[in-house]
């Protein structure tokens, strides 16, 4: 069934970042975030408490996190992978969401946080309980959900006993991520429908990588299957720094494009996500990879 509308989560100014050679300047992130409000972004994630030594792109998490602008209607998410970058989060009282993250394989696990994947869903369901005493949300995504860059095909099963688990710590939303764009349309299709029915009331989020150019199709399935939300970036930048070969996110204004004219509502503003984009470009200087910013404006006058 096609949804009247779906909520969209910016997350340009940390996965779409992470990935650069070149760290962002904090002022140009922060003119990114006050971009994507602009045109009408109510949930960003916005930079991640990790280790500067192994993520030095977001080193600058609380100077973004302390300059963000006050907006009563603007969610600040705040990635986290343990309870150390918990506290840092919550240290800074800018952050409104932490984002938690448990990995479906012990190879993915032990490379992006030095845990092994059950190890993952304890410290994930620690998060959520800071970020509950804390008197915050948290939420929080299974990464490499949909295939892994080192074990390969994942078993869905075992995505679901993850969910199952992380579903008893509370957390807001729990979220399917593909990080390194292995995932075909007809396996999201399934595999959102089954973990929508095992955790509700508590919505589907998805999370996809347009590294093998099913991104949008990805979208498309999981908006069908009943996923609530969905994760991109502005401009199609990101990837993860411990997967081998992956690339960019889905780029919003892409997925805007076609949700809207699927006559799905995003509460976004097209023309304002291609603004972002070409100046984004700009900073970054290179074209980026997202493809109607470089389209003709269809229908014409829009
Ligand atoms: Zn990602």
């Amino acid at each position: 069934m096609v949804p009247n509308a779906i909520e969209i989560v910016e997350v340009a100014p940390r996965d779409g970042l992470q990935n650069e050679k070149v760290a962002m300047a904090t002022a140009d992130k922060l003119a990114l975030i006050a971009r994507a409000i602009a045109a009408g972004a109510r949930r960003i994630e916005v930079t991640s408490f990790v280790n500067p030594r192994a993520v030095p792109q977001m080193a600058d998490a609380e100077a973004v996190a302390t300059a963000l602008p006050h907006h009563d209607q603007v969610t600040y998410i705040g990635l986290v992978m343990n309870a150390r970058g918990a506290g840092r989060a919550l240290a800074t009282g800018r952050i409104d969401q932490l984002g938690a993250v448990a990995v479906a394989t012990d190879s993915f696990a032990m490379a992006n946080q030095n845990q092994t994947s059950d190890g993952s869903v304890a410290a994930a369901s620690d998060i959520i309980a800071m970020a509950q005493a804390a008197g915050k949300t948290a939420q929080v995504t299974i990464a490499a959900a949909f295939g892994c860059p080192f074990e390969g095909e994942m078993a869905p099963d075992r995505v679901l006993a993850m969910a199952a688990a992380l579903a008893q710590a509370g957390p807001v939303e729990i979220g399917l991520a593909d990080t390194i764009g292995v995932a075909d349309p007809a396996q999201v299709s399934r595999l959102v429908a089954r973990v929508r029915d095992l955790i509700a009331p508590i919505p589907v989020r998805v999370h996809f990588h347009n590294t093998r150019g099913t991104g949008l199709a990805n979208v498309w399935a999981a908006v069908l299957a009943g996923a609530a939300t969905v994760d991109a970036a502005i401009g199609g930048l990101g990837g993860c720094p411990f997967a081998p070969g992956a690339s960019g996110n889905v780029a919003t204004e892409d997925v805007v494009y076609m949700l809207q004219r699927a006559g799905v509502a995003t509460g976004l503003d097209l023309r304002a996500l291609i603004a972002a984009n070409h100046w984004l470009g700009g900073v970054m200087d290179r074209t980026l990879p997202g493809m109607v910013a470089r389209a003709p404006v269809f229908p014409k006058g829009s």
